[in-house]
């Protein structure tokens, strides 16, 4: 299974995992509650796991504008 890590704001491509094998454990979900959960991780049909982050760049944003974060997140 592929580990994918985009960001939420802008889909860039932050990075992958790549492993026979990775347990929700290894990756933090643990700390999530089920509703982060249900926000940041999707399974994909071909088992794939697109995790949604936010990159440095949207990070710096952010900080900067706090407002953005409720465009992006209407539910907030
Ligand atoms: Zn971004």
């Amino acid at each position: 299974m592929t580990v994918k890590y985009i960001c939420r704001h802008c889909q860039t491509s932050i990075g992958e995992i790549r492993q026979e094998e990775v347990s929700e454990y290894q990756l933090g979900f643990h700390f999530l509650t089920p509703e982060e959960r249900r926000d940041i991780i999707s399974y994909n049909p071909n088992g794939d796991v697109t995790v949604k982050v936010v990159c440095d760049y949207c990070k710096e944003a952010l900080e900067a504008n706090p407002e953005l974060s409720l465009l992006a997140n209407p539910l907030q």
